[in-house]
């Protein structure tokens, strides 16, 4: 059984509530940082455990914390990014449900060690019933001293607010939620500056992930040094996978970042195995904005070593053979599944999502669901691959913000791997039409 770091408490009857979880170790992480370590020992214990951003970036978080401006008399601030939107992603939602006060406590020693008196959740629109639960969590540690004026006798002041988003994924992208937050559209900005030196209300401000913010329990509990013997490399720790699409069991896993994809995949631990005993035909195994990986790419890097559900061996051999681990949504596709429906599917998404402030991402996402739209449908030409191809070259690197690259990376990777899917489509326009006939269409 792999050891777990953030959900090995989540099965304890009543461990939503402060007295369960205080009563099972809760909050000792809190009182660590806050008497014994301080500010600098937090941030230290959190740079030696190497924990990277678990939103899907995958960026130093210590290194983050550091980047943040210090001047004189300007509040800081931190807000926690939950607005888990990307498609295959609910991992987020599994820590809130269940084990809130570890989202909580991590947010009061993260917020410590920044030097914020203000911290904001942001959580989105459709997640409907976890305000509540949050709420009721902060609410709770605010009766235990836990927040509020001068916690624990130290004089550190913090209050938590919980901020409902309306729908848009782009309030994920953290330039866009800090817009929202200041109540505005939530229109991504040109970086830099980053918020670290320019964010909410102009102020120094650190946006993470659930995930990440209740990772700094652990490591404060343990120590740095302990966390980094779980995972291999520069993927330390334990990371939450939600997996979904053909699997036998569907779900969020904590793993450590020491286990093979293949695994993942079939072991009884994990996925179980592929659903009515089809082959494993491909998987996007980061979210819908990372490439797909064919079966034989994804068990095995193009080198033929075992490929890892680690930062670095999901991202071996770049984006001709590898992929990315991202956001740790774990998509599985089985022999099935069209990867030309799955690939029009996500385009429909993206250009739905799109925020409209630069021409390649507007324009090229709709142009490529048009085009993805007749191919499926049996209207495609052959030219219209090359077409999708230089469409998404154009969108990638050329936008405010990544959802324009999140957009053109799934096409390029379904073109690059699975080519003769596409030809089929358009040598087989009645067998296409045949296939769709009566699916409701954009
Ligand atoms: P990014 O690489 O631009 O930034 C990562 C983080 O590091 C940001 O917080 C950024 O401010 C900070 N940073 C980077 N360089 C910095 C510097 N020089 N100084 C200060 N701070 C710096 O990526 P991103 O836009 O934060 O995230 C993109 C990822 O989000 C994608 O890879 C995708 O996987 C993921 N994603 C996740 C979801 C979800 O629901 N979890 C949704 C959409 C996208
Ligand atoms: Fe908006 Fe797309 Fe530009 Fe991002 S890339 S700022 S979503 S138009």
């Amino acid at each position: 059984m792999g050891r777990k770091l953030l959900l090995d408490k989540a099965h304890i009857e009543g461990i939503r509530y402060y007295d369960t979880y205080r009563s099972n170790g809760g909050y000792t992480a809190a009182e660590k940082a806050l008497k014994t370590l301080g500010p600098d020992g937090v941030l230290d214990e959190v740079k030696k455990s190497g924990l990277r951003g678990r939103g899907g970036a995958g960026f130093p978080t210590g290194m983050k914390w550091s980047f943040i401006a210090k001047p004189e008399g300007v509040p800081r601030y931190l807000v926690c990014n939950a607005d888990e939107s990307e498609p295959g992603t609910f991992k987020d939602r599994y820590l809130m449900e269940h084990i809130p006060h570890l989202l909580i406590e991590g947010l009061l020693i993260s917020s410590f060690a920044l030097g914020a008196n203000s911290c904001y959740i942001y959580i989105r629109g459709e997640y409907a019933w976890i305000p509540e639960i949050l709420e009721q969590a902060i609410a709770e540690a605010k009766n235990k001293g836990w927040l509020g004026k001068n916690i624990l006798g130290t004089g550190y002041d913090l209050e938590i607010y919980v901020q409902r988003g309306a729908g848009a994924y782009i309030c994920g992208e953290e330039t866009a939620l800090i817009e929202s937050l200041e109540g505005k559209r939530g229109n991504p900005r040109i970086k830099p500056p980053f918020p670290a030196v320019k964010g909410l209300w102009q102020c120094p401000t650190v946006v993470n992930n659930v995930e990440t913010l209740a990772a700094v329990v652990p490591i404060i509990n343990i120590g740095g040094d302990e966390y980094i013997k779980f995972g291999t490399g520069k993927s330390t720790g334990t990371k939450l996978i939600s997996a979904c699409g053909n699997i036998n069991k569907p779900g969020v896993y904590e793993i450590e970042m020491n286990i093979s994809v293949e695994e993942f995949i079939f072991s009884d631990e994990y996925c179980g195995g592929i659903k009515n005993n089809k082959r494993l035909k491909a998987c996007i195994p980061g979210g819908s904005s990372v490439p797909v990986l064919p079966a034989n790419l994804l068990l095995k890097t193009a080198k033929g070593e075992t490929r890892m559900m680690t930062y670095e061996s999901l991202a071996d051999g770049g984006f001709a053979t590898g992929s990315m681990l991202g956001s740790g949504g774990f998509i599985v596709m089985d022999e099935d599944q069209c990867i030309v429906r799955n690939t029009l599917t996500f385009a429909r998404f993206y250009h739905h999502e799109s925020c409209g402030q630069c021409s390649p991402c507007r324009e090229g996402t709709g142009w490529m669901k048009k085009v993805l739209h007749n191919i499926e449908y049996g209207k495609g030409k052959m030219s219209d691959i090359d077409l999708l191809w230089d469409i998404q070259r154009k969108i990638e690197g050329n936008t405010i913000c990544p959802l324009g690259d999140a957009a053109a990376w799934p096409v390029a990777a379904a073109i690059r791997h699975f080519r003769d899917e596409f030809e089929w489509h358009v040598l087989n326009p009645d067998e296409s039409q045949k296939r769709n006939y009566g699916i409701a269409h954009y």
